[in-house]
């Protein structure tokens, strides 16, 4: 009898784990995350709601060649995991490409996009990163790609 009241205590706790999600956004991810939400807002598309229910982690992920994540939970929400060590070598273009990439799965609940125009460039930032377009996140293209993000 005292084995089963055990188990079922264990049980219990791992249950109420995943109830309980503990919202988290790594102050290095914070201004990314608001550029998101402020670009939506400019394109008429709310979704503080989701993005509210989205956590950002900067870690070390296992696993070479993976430099960002969105995982997902049967609850609602999500998680954006972005390799600390690769995160510390890029610019802010590729910072923001980066995280608005993953809020596209996260938050838009987008999937990859290989499409290239006639000079081979992505027309995506939700490429996938091995299709061979070639991405240019740039201050003169910014605005189309999140056009295109945005309203595809
Ligand atoms: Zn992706």
């Amino acid at each position: 009898m005292k084995k089963l009241i055990i188990i079922f205590t264990i049980s219990i706790t791992l249950f109420s784990c995943e109830d309980a999600f503990e919202y988290f956004l790594d102050a290095e991810l914070e201004s990314y995350f608001q550029a998101f939400e402020y670009e939506a807002a400019l394109r008429h598309v709310d979704i503080t709601e989701e993005l509210a229910q989205v956590s950002g982690f900067i870690i070390d992920i296992e696993g070479a060649g993976v430099v960002g994540q969105c995982r997902s939970y049967a609850s609602g929400d999500h998680e954006v995991v972005i390799d600390r060590i690769r995160w510390n070598n890029l610019d802010a273009f590729q910072k923001e490409y980066l995280v608005f990439h993953e809020l596209g799965h996260c938050v838009l609940g987008r999937s990859h996009d290989n499409n290239a125009d006639e000079s081979g460039v992505c027309t995506s930032i939700m490429q996938s990163g091995e299709q061979g377009c070639i991405l240019q996140y740039a201050e003169n293209t910014r605005l189309q790609l999140l056009d295109e993000l945005f309203n595809y």
